[in-house]
């Protein structure tokens, strides 16, 4: 029977109805992002205000959508970590609550492991992708490649050292002037520069392993800016662009260069499969497509609404681990506390 799943941990607000067979019944997403915009960040506070405000309503509607009762449903999952422990415990009493009252198991879902098994979602993908295959979370708050070898098997290769590689968008668009969330907005603004024109390190490059460090990036963008602004702190047009190219080019290069180490660490991978908000970014998923080409697999991007925080796939990891008997006894899901950190490798496997 059809799951239900809920997605609060951030500042989107989802909720999707997905049949067994991964049909998706109906997918709603809320941004959040203007209530946010002006504080230039997400505010946990006001995430989880909004999340109470409005994923009660979202849930309801995205049932009536699907054309079911909450009676009609074999299971609710929530995003339960990692994330903004308000929206989490706001998504989970949801999620619980729906449950209790229906007689339903509840899934308490771990968002990495949601974004992990997102490309298995059956029709995403041409014939499918098949375990093991590296996974490239770039989102704003995640950066990391990861080893996925089954449901509920993770292994964590590399992880970022400071900034996320979203954050590091976020951070240098900002230096440039531009409004936050800063990552769709630099790469317009790169479209038109020469990214030649500035010299940035690409970071790690070369280095052994898959670990990621972004705040250096940052500061050279920083320095750059600082060297090219006029007195009143603005920039050449051609400037701003030509450094938003640079960055971008050196955020691919490094990106480039961490994945084909980790896939050198998992040389039985055929898939490369990319998630998070960064990869809408068309020269990131340039050079990873490159990168997946010479080591003998293919790159397999979700589409970018399935790629940003959504309630799609928190649905369908609760179905994967409903079907693998995964999701814990019930007294056991009911009572799992809401964690903002929930590293992957503590998930638990058949
Ligand atoms: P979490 O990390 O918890 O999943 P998040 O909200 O930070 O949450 P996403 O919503 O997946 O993550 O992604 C948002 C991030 O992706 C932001 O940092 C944003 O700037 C970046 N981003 C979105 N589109 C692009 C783009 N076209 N190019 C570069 N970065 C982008
Ligand atoms: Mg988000
Ligand atoms: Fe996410």
């Amino acid at each position: 029977r059809p799951v239900l799943g809920l997605e609060s941990s951030c500042d989107e607000t989802a909720a999707a109805v997905l049949a067994p067979d991964g049909a998706i019944l109906a997918e709603l997403v809320l941004s959040q992002l203007d209530e946010h915009a002006r504080f230039g960040g997400v505010v946990p506070e006001i995430a989880a205000r909004a999340h109470l405000a409005h994923l009660p309503g979202l849930a309801r509607r995205a049932m009536a959508e699907a054309g079911l009762g909450f009676a009609d449903l074999g299971g609710v999952a929530a995003t339960s970590g990692p994330g903004l422990i308000g929206g989490l415990i706001v998504g989970a009493s949801l999620g619980k609550g729906i449950a209790l009252a229906h007689g339903l198991p509840f899934v308490a879902v771990n968002h990495l492991e949601a974004h992990a098994l997102t490309a298995r979602l059956p029709g995403l993908v041409e014939g499918g992708v098949e375990f093991p295959y590296l996974l490239l979370l770039l989102s704003g708050g995640h950066c990391q490649c990861v080893a996925v070898e089954g449901v509920g098997r993770y292994r964590r290769l590399g992880t970022t050292l400071d900034d996320a590689v979203g954050e590091a968008f976020d951070k240098s668009a900002k230096l440039l002037g531009l409004p936050w969330p800063g990552g769709p907005a630099l790469e317009r603004l790169a479209e038109s520069g020469d990214p030649a024109r500035f010299r940035l390190p690409a970071p790690m490059v070369g280095r052994p392993g898959c670990d990621f460090s972004f705040s250096g990036l940052k500061t050279a963008v920083a320095q750059h800016v600082a060297r090219e602004a006029g007195e009143d702190g603005t920039m050449a047009e051609r400037t701003r662009a030509d450094l938003a190219a640079a960055f971008q080019a050196a955020v691919a290069t490094a990106l480039a260069d961490r994945a084909a180490n980790a896939l050198a660490m998992l040389p039985a991978a055929r898939g490369v499969v990319v998630a998070g908000g960064v990869a809408a970014n068309g020269a990131v998923r340039r050079a990873l497509a490159a990168v997946a080409e010479r080591g003998g697999a293919r790159l397999v991007a979700p589409p970018v609404r399935l790629c940003t925080d959504n309630a799609v796939m928190v649905a369908w990891a609760g179905i994967e681990r409903l079907r693998l008997g995964l999701a814990g006894p019930p007294d056991e899901a009911l009572g799992h506390a809401p964690r903002p950190r929930w590293p992957l490798d503590e998930m638990t496997a058949a």
